[in-house]
């Protein structure tokens, strides 16, 4: 009955009109765009909030004391207040902007690494992780030398939350997982992993890489009971090079900065500076005001869809192209676990993914090709890298026969 209404509700034609881009031709042919888990494309109403900010108040923030200083200001301010709700922190001083989901992990590596992990102290990751939530862990490890630990994937593209349990040790220091897998497509059952590290001992950090799930499932940071979220703008329907750190005001207040400059500070001198109170501590330099107009922008536009409408839309996309998939002979879909977001990855018997990429290109289709920035998972399961299809809500069941057809002639031409 839910669903019913929902389905009503939601006319993915009139969203499409929304989004300029997604009426453009590629190759001669009409754009389907299902790249979706490497940048989302962006509604008129954010291109517009960023165009109305240079034209009408691009002013440096915090400083002025004019008039469009002042409201470029409170635009900034703003855009924090409305992230916090998205994600239900308990204050907008926990929400603190980066470049992306790679810098924000970065920053928790540096600066709470710096002061909490020491020599012989355990980080544990999981198999399936994007490289940002790899290789900055590496990194502090062998700057502490302290070990990573990494959670085993099944088969199915699954985390092994027993395998997970035994590695939970009275070394471990940090959690840090995906919530959804950007390769596999998986939910992890992100509450659990948290209340178990918990339980093993409160201090334990747990962090949450939610680049690839703000946009698809409606996230409450302190449900999920998350020390640290994280997750980029450019893939949730706003602009490039703005990402957010959401950390519990107790951490984030007893964390050094991560970089210095102006903004971050409370007073210089040649002697000694003092520090900025959070969030600003972690702001170093003029912020990118423009960023924080369009992610603003960007949750009024999912706001007004609505996760129920999303949910809905991605989950029959999602099923009905895994069914089509299926049916095609050699293909094999890896990621099948029960719970899945709208992401699809595959491999054909005998075919490099890369060249099926070049040819659905030509037949205007976008996918992902390669390792995905996975490369460990890649090789667990033993293979060179996949195609992947990645869909957003206002991708459509027609475009998924137009990806259909065009994956059957490009099979067809490269067996
Ligand atoms: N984590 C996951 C799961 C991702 O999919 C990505 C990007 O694809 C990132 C982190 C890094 O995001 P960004 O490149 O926006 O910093």
């Amino acid at each position: 009955m839910q669903d019913t209404l929902t389905k009503k509700l939601f006319d993915v034609d009139n969203i499409r009109k929304d989004f300029p881009i997604l009426g453009t031709f590629s190759n001669g042919k009409p754009l389907v765009y299902f790249d979706n888990a490497a940048t989302s494309q962006k509604p008129v109403s954010v291109i517009n909030a960023i165009g109305d900010y240079y034209r009408n108040y691009n002013a440096n923030i915090h400083r002025g004391v004019y008039s469009i200083s002042i409201k470029a200001s409170d635009a900034y301010e703003s855009s924090k207040r409305k992230v916090s709700e998205f994600i239900n922190a308990k204050s907008d001083r926990e929400i603190i902007y980066t470049r992306g989901a790679t810098e924000s992990i970065n920053l928790i590596a540096y600066s709470f690494g710096a002061d909490n992990v020491n020599e012989g102290d355990e980080i544990i990751i999981s198999e399936m992780e994007h490289h940002a939530n790899i290789v900055p862990w590496q990194e502090l490890c062998k700057r502490k030398n302290a070990v990573l630990k990494v959670i085993p994937v099944t088969d199915t593209g699954e985390l092994e939350l027993d395998e997970y349990i035994k590695l939970l040790s009275d070394k471990t220091k940090i959690v840090s997982v995906g919530h959804i897998s950007n390769t596999l497509g998986t939910i992890n059952p992100v509450k659990d992993i948290i209340s178990i590290a918990k339980a093993k001992n409160t201090n334990i950090c747990c962090i949450v890489d939610g680049a690839q799930a703000v946009h698809h499932t409606k996230v409450d940071v302190r449900n999920i009971g998350a020390d640290f979220y994280v997750f980029s703008s450019h893939k949730m329907y706003g602009p490039m090079g703005t990402g957010v750190l959401y950390g519990r005001a107790e951490l984030l207040e007893a964390m050094p900065p991560y970089q210095t400059g102006g903004d971050m500070i409370e007073n210089v001198s040649f002697s000694q500076t003092t520090f900025n109170e959070i969030p600003m501590k972690f702001e170093a330099g003029t912020p990118n005001v423009e960023g924080a107009v369009g992610l603003n922008a960007a949750i009024d536009y999912i706001n007004s869809v609505g996760f129920d409408a999303i949910y809905v839309q991605e989950s029959e996309l999602l099923q009905y192209a895994t069914e089509k998939l299926m049916e095609i002979n050699g293909l094999r879909v890896i990621g099948t676990s029960q719970n899945k977001a709208s992401v699809i990855s595959f491999v054909v018997k005998g075919l490099n993914a890369f060249d099926i990429g070049v040819l659905l290109d030509g037949s205007g289709v976008a996918v992902r090709t390669g390792q995905h920035c996975t490369e460990p998972l890649m090789d667990k399961l033993c293979i060179p890298g996949t195609v992947r299809v990645s869909f957003a809500f206002y991708n459509t069941i027609e475009e998924i026969d137009i990806f259909i057809d065009a994956l059957k002639k490009a099979i067809g031409v490269l067996q």
